[in-house]
């Protein structure tokens, strides 16, 4: 059939081509995905096929993620969302209904807080906020309409952790849905499905994507779960550009050897910070003066790259070390290639009381490193000087 221009540029060249098996998954740039007739169409919509049909449902850019990160956590299946927040509320919004009982970690995410204290509590579902010791004695806290307990570890900005063992057993056999925010840790430093948990949730934003280029999240877990799970993705939307998919894909070959070097560059920081006089407290799981040094040997087969520590002088210090940094950079989030520095007190604890801060055990002097892949011999030359 003769095509004028105007239609020929829009055909030609589009589509699958024979004989080019391409190493990486490519960009699949598309919206929707083209069907060869009425018969396929049916037996897609007959659950028949394994054909796509738009990129809200599944895309193939975004399952060659969701099938990396399923082999990270050791799940059935993971669902990648297009922020660490959107997998937050499609978990919840997916699991919970009105009558139903979230219990959540008091020292959790200030966004998960905003999720289940200012948005599920408006449709019914009650929120129940427990502090770590509450959490160490899961046979009281969970009640007859929990159906959720949400909980990460470690914690911001203290590196808190939790046990996840005992707390994901006592769930289990009180059939309440244990799911964990694994971002701090990454799926290298700690597999939580294999200690009894039912979801993971990660803000793949951080350690997974790697890169501070992308916004991403995701969940992982058995499948019936995730399946549960599509329709909460489906429907509200939350679901990843492709482009930032293949980010991701890119990004997940390094995580293993990153994480590595994450892990033993923080360590390092962490040991220099914890024998200088001009520092009063450091926060390292990885160091034997951590209160949950034990719990962390016993779950993590790496500290992680998050080091708070406070130095002597409180907020103008912290402010002035702040200020003076040269190579690590003042910046919020983490788990990226550069170092990052924030003031827990100006970001994730932005205008709490004392009170409140004193219940999540963070500091006016308090300083949160994210420590990238530069060597630790500049890190520490660069903290060195700024405390001067
Ligand atoms: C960043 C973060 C989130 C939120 O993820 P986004 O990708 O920013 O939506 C959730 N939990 C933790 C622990 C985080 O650090």
């Amino acid at each position: 059939m003769p095509h004028h221009p105007d239609t020929e540029i829009l055909h030609r060249g589009e589509g699958a081509r024979e004989g080019a098996a391409p190493l990486t998954t490519p960009i699949y740039a598309t919206s929707t995905f083209v069907f060869a007739s009425a018969a396929e169409l049916e037996a897609y919509q007959q659950g028949k096929s394994k054909a796509y049909i738009y990129s809200r449902y599944a895309n193939p850019s975004v399952q060659a993620v969701e099938e990396k990160l399923a082999a990270l956590e050791g799940a059935d299946a993971a669902l990648v969302t297009s922020s660490g927040m959107a997998a937050t509320a499609t978990a919840l919004f997916g699991l919970l209904k009105a009558g139903d009982e979230v219990i959540c970690s008091a020292a959790i995410y200030g966004g998960t807080l905003q999720v289940i204290g200012g948005f599920l509590t408006r449709f019914g579902v009650s929120a129940r906020f427990a502090t770590l010791d509450e959490l160490a004695r899961p046979d009281r806290l969970i009640g007859p309409s929990t159906r959720v307990v949400w909980f990460e570890s470690p914690i911001n900005p203290t590196l808190r952790c939790v046990d996840i063992r005992p707390l994901a057993e006592a769930c289990r056999a009180r059939q309440v849905l244990s799911v964990i925010d694994n971002t701090f840790a990454s799926p290298v430093n700690q597999q939580p499905l294999s200690l009894g948990v039912d979801l993971v949730m990660h803000s793949v934003t951080k350690y997974i994507n790697g890169h501070s280029d992308v916004t991403a999240g995701a969940l992982a877990g058995r499948s019936e779960l995730i399946e549960r799970l599509h329709p909460a993705r489906r429907f509200f939307g939350g679901v990843l550009e492709p482009a930032s998919a293949y980010a991701v894909a890119r990004g997940i070959k390094t995580l293993g050897v990153r994480m590595a070097r994450h892990n033993a560059s923080a360590m390092a920081v962490a040991t220099w910070l914890a024998g200088d006089p001009r520092v009063t407290r450091v926060f390292y799981p990885g160091l034997p003066s951590h209160p949950d040094h034990d719990i962390a040997r016993r779950q993590m087969k790496g500290f992680g790259g998050m080091v708070s520590f406070e130095a002597s002088g409180g907020y103008s210090h912290a402010c002035r070390f702040f200020d003076r940094l040269q190579i690590i950079r003042r910046a919020a989030s983490l788990g990226g290639t550069e170092s990052l520095c924030s003031l827990p007190v100006l970001t994730s604890q932005y205008g709490l009381s004392d009170e409140e801060l004193a219940r999540a055990g963070v500091t006016r002097g308090m300083v949160r490193l994210s420590i990238g892949l530069e060597h630790p011999d500049d890190l520490v030359a660069d903290i060195d000087q700024a405390l001067r």
